[in-house]
């Protein structure tokens, strides 16, 4: 890095930054994203992606892309598309081709023979309920299999076995030979494969036995020259075994070293792909990809912009030691993201027609309005302006409560970048619903400032009735009420928020009729607005207008 020398790094570049001084592997860096192809990525998945895709890329290193594939059970080629399209989406390129855990099952076989002939891997033929009683526990010993003393021969013909299909899916399993009081439960004669008769997604039929994950992760990364296996602190104790694996395999140079660091957590947030699938199978949601989901096509369907995603991930930075961030700086950094692109447009959401009871009978006028106010370059865009428009519900009052300083019988507003409006009288319906404003005009306000420089004490936005586009706006809560989901043993889906997803009507201005699927906009006074890739009359909010993270840094300091 450039600037290297008077930016503080985080414990894993400033890791990287010794090795490469110290020429360990050469003065190389190289690191993987190994995602298991059994779900979609989340937002926990781009830390991690823009932690070693950032790391190679800052230090002259390549990060590959590498499916993690070893579960035929739960995985898929889908999984395999979508992975690799929301990282496009990201914005990292993978050096070169995906690689695959399954693509080294050959290797993988090949070296688990290796320890057995060391004498360092025996098959069992318990069953993994026994196995899993006689593993102890911390403090408590654990209990060595009666298989574990078989001979090299005898243990080299059933593995074989194991491969050539003599066994029953479960009667045997190859396991390494550790050490059964070892205090880590890691080393206490893991199991390395197992026997499943499942077709897997790209070996077919070739394997009826799998590697562990630990048997495949450490003996991946080797294969393929990673230098750097970052990994989540979950995987702190499964090291001793990482670094067991690979030394006794008699690789040539220095063998890749695992680094790990705190996973991302986010408050009213879940980031589990278990609880994930429950949602959606349960149909709390309408799928991985609804907005409302934490995972990275849900948020681009609500309109989060991948700079924002990487700028939060590189503000909340690496740790040592898991915690929890507060949502809403997430939400600022999409807001940042959003204020400084998104082209400003009105709409109306729950409507109600105002009628112009003065304004000169089908005569319409064309506002030329900036379509963003910072920003220039960003030009001008004519909006209509006749007698009849739409504001929102909630800008008219009957009678209005204390501090309501929006419409209501008797006072004047500005309609923004048009006139100034007073309310007469409104119609309402049996309900007692309110269906049409009547007002005036003063002809002499346009662009919303009286020649005799009396104030109002509101501005509201609106659009033209006559040139109204309908639009269907979904708004969005919480999805989880706690602030913690699913801590202290907690059902997370007891805290589901059953008012998190809500459904209006809207009148857009005629401009939002040629929004691109997927863009977004603020609408004025509500909000930053994302149209939806399928169908671009739907908008989702994406957030809202006020910074909540900047109140709550100040509700902290007082
Ligand atoms: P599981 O293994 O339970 O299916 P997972 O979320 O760990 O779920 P993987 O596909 O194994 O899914 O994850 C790929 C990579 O992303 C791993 O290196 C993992 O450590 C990392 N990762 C997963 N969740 C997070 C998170 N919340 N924060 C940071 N990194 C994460
Ligand atoms: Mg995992």
């Amino acid at each position: 890095m450039e600037d290297g020398a008077f930016e503080s790094v985080d414990f894993v570049r400033e890791k990287v930054e010794h090795d490469i001084e110290s020429q360990r592997f050469g003065g190389r860096v190289q690191t993987r994203f190994p995602p298991e192809p059994n779900g979609f990525l989340h937002v926990g998945h781009a830390k991690s992606i823009y932690l070693n895709f950032g790391i190679a890329s800052e230090y002259g290193g390549v990060c590959f892309l590498r499916f993690d594939d070893t579960n035929p059970e739960t995985e898929d080629t889908s999984f395999v598309d979508a992975i690799q399209e929301d990282l496009e989406w990201l914005g990292v390129t993978p050096a070169g081709e995906a690689k695959y855990a399954s693509d080294y099952f050959g290797q993988l076989y090949d070296w688990a023979e290796v320890l057995i002939n060391k004498g360092l891997a025996f098959v069992d033929d318990q069953d993994a309920e026994t196995i899993s009683e006689q593993r102890g526990g911390f403090g408590q010993p654990g209990v060595e299999s009666p298989y574990r003393d078989r001979s090299i021969e005898e243990n080299l013909g059933l593995f074989r076995g194991m491969r050539d299909g003599l066994f029953a899916d479960g009667e045997k399993v190859l396991r390494a030979r550790i050490d059964m009081q070892a205090d880590n439960m890691w080393l206490r004669d893991p199991v390395l494969y197992r026997i499943r008769r499942i077709p897997h997604h790209r070996t077919g039929t070739d394997w009826i036995i799998y590697p562990t994950y630990d048997w495949a992760h450490g003996q991946s990364d080797a294969i393929e020259g990673v230098t750097h296996s970052i990994c989540t602190l979950e995987f702190a104790d499964h090291r001793p075994l990482y670094e067991w694996c690979l030394s006794h395999l008699d690789l040539p140079g220095d063998t890749p070293e695992q680094t790990e660091f705190a996973r991302l957590n986010i408050t009213h947030t879940v980031l589990s792909k278990r609880i994930l699938r429950t949602l959606v199978e349960e149909g709390h949601v309408s799928g991985w990809d609804d907005a409302q989901m934490p995972t990275v096509r849900g948020m681009r369907r609500r309109g989060y912009p991948a700079g924002a995603l990487q700028a939060f991930v590189d503000r909340v930075g690496v740790a040592k030691s898991n915690s929890t961030v507060e949502v809403e700086l997430l939400e600022s950094f999409v807001r940042d993201d959003l204020n400084a692109s998104a082209p400003r447009r009105m709409a109306a959401v729950n409507p109600v027609k105002v009628v112009i009871t003065n304004w000169p009978t089908g005569e319409v006028e064309w506002m030329e309005v900036a379509n963003h106010p910072q920003n220039p370059d960003a030009g001008t865009r004519l909006v209509p302006f006749s007698g009849e428009v739409y504001i929102e519900q909630d800008d008219f009052r009957m009678e209005p409560p204390p501090k309501y300083y929006r419409l209501t019988p008797g006072r004047e507003v500005r309609l923004r970048n048009a006139y100034l409006v007073t309310a007469v009288d409104a119609e309402v319906d049996a309900d007692g619903n309110v269906v049409q404003v009547n007002c005036t005009y003063d002809p002499e306000t346009k662009g919303g400032n009286a020649p005799d420089g009396r104030k109002v004490k509101s501005t509201m936005h609106w659009v033209s009735a006559e040139h109204a586009l309908d639009a269907t706006v979904h708004q969005y809560n919480r999805l989880f009420s706690d602030s913690h989901p699913g801590s202290d043993g907690a059902d997370p889906l007891e805290s589901l928020n059953p008012n998190a997803h809500q459904i209006f009507n809207a009148k857009v201005e005629p401009a939002l009729g040629e929004v691109e699927p997927g863009q977004v906009v603020q609408f004025e006074r509500l909000g930053y607005f994302a149209a939806d890739l399928d169908d671009a009359t739907v908008f989702h909010r994406t957030v809202g207008l006020r910074d909540e993270w900047a109140n709550i840094q100040k509700r902290k300091k007082n």
